[in-house]
């Protein structure tokens, strides 16, 4: 198997370094930069198969960054992973709807960086799955065409916008929707609803799920995401 290729674009040359020293030790090759300007240039001209992005950068800030990696062709699809300061939720909410995979906020441990970045490696290996028109996640199950959600083989009676909501968090694959995208995908982007809105059914969503509540996880301040390892017995 051929290694992985991840760029670093961060701004701190401590962290920088500590970054690259570890993630060759993990057989991933590492491609550096210092600014969003030279990391943008190098993920479209290197083509890397993931990326770590800093939010706080010099030339170009990290959001600017991914907006043009997600409008450029050959970075479009590529997972974005943002290293985030403390305090930076509302710009993790920002990244995460422009099209971000996941974030770890600074300090992180190493360990779970890389956990982090194998799981998105993984995650975009298997995407190709995702057409799947019944969904087997843990104890609950998805029956896309029927309208139909199971737990332990049970069937639960949802609204449509419970269902859809449902829907979209497992097929996220473990990544975490921010409220508004839940709106987007439940609910419809035209819809005069607020956070609130999405809480509300949210939670009576949960109460319907029973035992297999914790399968929906709330993220504080940022949103919500599925962990089907919470009712997985193997
Ligand atoms: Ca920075």
């Amino acid at each position: 198997m051929s290694k992985k290729r991840l760029l670093i674009i961060e701004d701190e040359v401590d962290v920088l370094d500590m970054l690259e020293l570890r993630l060759v030790k993990e057989r991933f090759e590492v491609l550096k930069a210092a600014n969003g300007e030279t990391g943008l240039q190098k993920a479209v001209s290197e083509e890397p198969d993931l990326i770590l992005l800093d939010l706080m950068l010099p030339l170009l800030p990290g959001l600017d960054v991914l907006k043009s990696l997600r409008a450029n062709l050959p970075t479009a699809n590529t997972p974005v992973l943002i290293l985030s300061a403390r305090g930076e939720e509302s710009d993790i909410i920002v990244g995460l709807e422009l099209g971000a995979d996941d974030y770890v906020v600074k300090p992180f441990g190493m360990s779970v960086l890389v956990a982090r970045i194998n799981a998105l490696l993984r995650r975009t290996a298997s995407s190709e799955e995702d057409a799947a028109n019944f969904l087997r996640l843990g104890a609950v199950e998805i029956d896309v065409d029927r309208f139909q959600a199971f737990v332990d083989g049970s069937p639960i009676t949802l609204t449509k916008t419970e269902f859809r909501i449902l829907y979209a968090l497992a097929t996220s694959k473990g990544r975490v929707l921010t409220r508004n995208q839940l709106i987007d995908k439940a609910i419809g982007a035209d819809a005069m609803v607020t956070d609130r809105t999405i809480d509300v059914h949210l939670t009576s969503l949960r109460t319907k799920l029973g035992t297999a509540r914790d399968v929906i996880e709330t993220v504080r301040g940022i949103g919500y995401r599925f962990n089907a390892r919470s009712t997985q017995q193997n």
